[in-house]
Order: structure tokens, then sequence, then C-alpha cells
């Protein structure tokens, strides 16, 4: 699995793309906007996308969603809760819904869907388990979660949300929505945050 940050928009949202080396797959998570720096890099790299993958619906995770996926023809995948959100931010509907528990495969990566409301209702995390990596959208960053205080936003759903987290292996390396890498460990320490 290789992985590539493209930082995009007017928010510096991490948009991932998780790249099968073996295979010239890949799927992109949250393309948040700046469509054409993505669609450049898929073109230049000739990958084959399987999946274009929405931790929640909001503008600056799907602002490149119509662009990517006229080019790429990938289904669009988000938690059925925030569907709604997406034409708000003039991206198609999803193709299919996450559900908890759902493995996305491409090639041998697989991307297990962890359903985290708090944030909006309709959050969602991806966590690879061959390599300990967790892209965890808006709802666990650096040294803090993610906003609680929008419309549709439950702060004791996020609290459930982290808990959850929290127990995944400590040597989990987390992608978050926005900012720099951390870890489960270096989080757990800091929980519950001020
Ligand atoms: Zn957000």
């Amino acid at each position: 699995m290789k992985l590539h940050t493209l930082v995009v928009g007017p928010i510096q949202t991490n948009c991932y793309i998780v790249e099968n080396e073996k295979s010239g797959e890949a799927a992109v998570i949250d393309p948040g906007g700046e469509a054409k720096k993505i669609i450049d890099f898929i073109r230049e790299k000739r990958l084959k996308i399987s999946a274009i993958i929405i931790t929640h619906g909001h503008f600056d995770h799907v602002g490149a969603n119509e662009k990517l996926k006229a080019e790429t023809g990938a289904p669009i995948l988000v938690n059925q809760a925030d569907d709604f959100l997406l034409p708000l931010s003039d991206s198609p509907k999803a193709d299919r819904f996450l559900k908890d528990g759902d493995s996305i495969t491409f090639g041998d990566i697989s991307l297990k869907v962890i359903l985290t409301p708090g944030h909006t209702m309709g959050g969602a995390c991806l966590y690879n388990e061959q390599e300990k990596v967790l892209f965890s959208g808006d709802t666990l960053f650096f040294g803090t979660y993610g906003r609680t205080d929008l419309p549709h936003s439950s702060q004791a759903e996020m609290m459930k949300s982290l808990e959850r987290l929290l127990t995944l292996p400590p040597e989990v390396k987390i992608y978050p929505g926005h900012g720099r890498p951390t870890t489960i460990e270096a989080e757990k320490k800091r929980f519950p945050y001020d």
C-alpha cells in the first residue's frame, strides 16, 4: 500500500490516495476540492480509481467529487446519513452507502468501515488492518477531535465514536481530514481532551 496526500481547497483538506502498487488500483478518500490537481496526479501515476470514499458530507471533503467521478467512473461511497449533504456542495449523490464493518477492497488492499457519528451523523473512518492505518476524517485529529457545534453534530455521539476508535491497537497511525498524522497511542494519552 502506497499512500499519497494531496492538500486541497480553502480549508487545507487532506485528500488521500491509497494506491495498490501491485494492481495499479487506488481509492481516493475525501477529494475536497482542486479537482484538476487530483486528476492530474491520477493521470500522471496512471492509477485506476476503484472508489471515491467520503468520510463525511461537508463541502471541504466532497468538492471534487463530480469531476473526479466523471474522469474515473468510480463510484462515490458515503454513509447514508450524510448523503443529503452532498448535493448542497454540488456533488452527485452516493452510488453506494458505507455500512459499519463493510470492507472496500481493491486488489489485496482492504479498508474496513468504522462508522463514527459526531462531527456529522454520517461520519465514517477507514481502517487498514494489515498496515495499521486509520483514515479518521474530521472525527479524530492530532491532539483534538472534530467540531460538534455544527447543525448536524452530536457531542454525545462524538464521545462514543472516539472511545471506540481508541480501542484500536496503539501502533495504528492516524491520517486525519486536516493537519498532521498522529497515532492511537498518542491520542489515548491525551484523551479526554480539554
Ligand atoms: Zn467536516
